[in-house]
């Protein structure tokens, strides 16, 4: 899972970083800052749902494509 911000989007309205603090804080500008641009899968569910909270709609998700061996 990769995830980004579009900074331009954000409002700074901090939900991101109330739903998953250990992968989003507030810069000095009051704007998001992604602390971990990969974060650990147990991490997920509070990305996800901090994507569907924001609302500006300024974070993507990308999910790694399963690899075949
Ligand atoms: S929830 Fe969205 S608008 Fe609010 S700080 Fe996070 S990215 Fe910015």
């Amino acid at each position: 899972m990769l995830i980004t911000a579009d900074r331009d989007r954000c409002i700074g309205a901090g939900l991101c970083v109330l739903t998953a603090p250990d992968v989003f804080e507030h810069d000095d500008d009051g704007l998001v800052h992604v602390l971990e641009q990969e974060p650990d899968a147990r991490l997920e569910g509070d990305v996800r749902l901090a994507q569907q909270l924001c609302p500006a709609r300024a974070l993507a998700l990308e999910t790694a494509s399963p690899q075949s061996t």
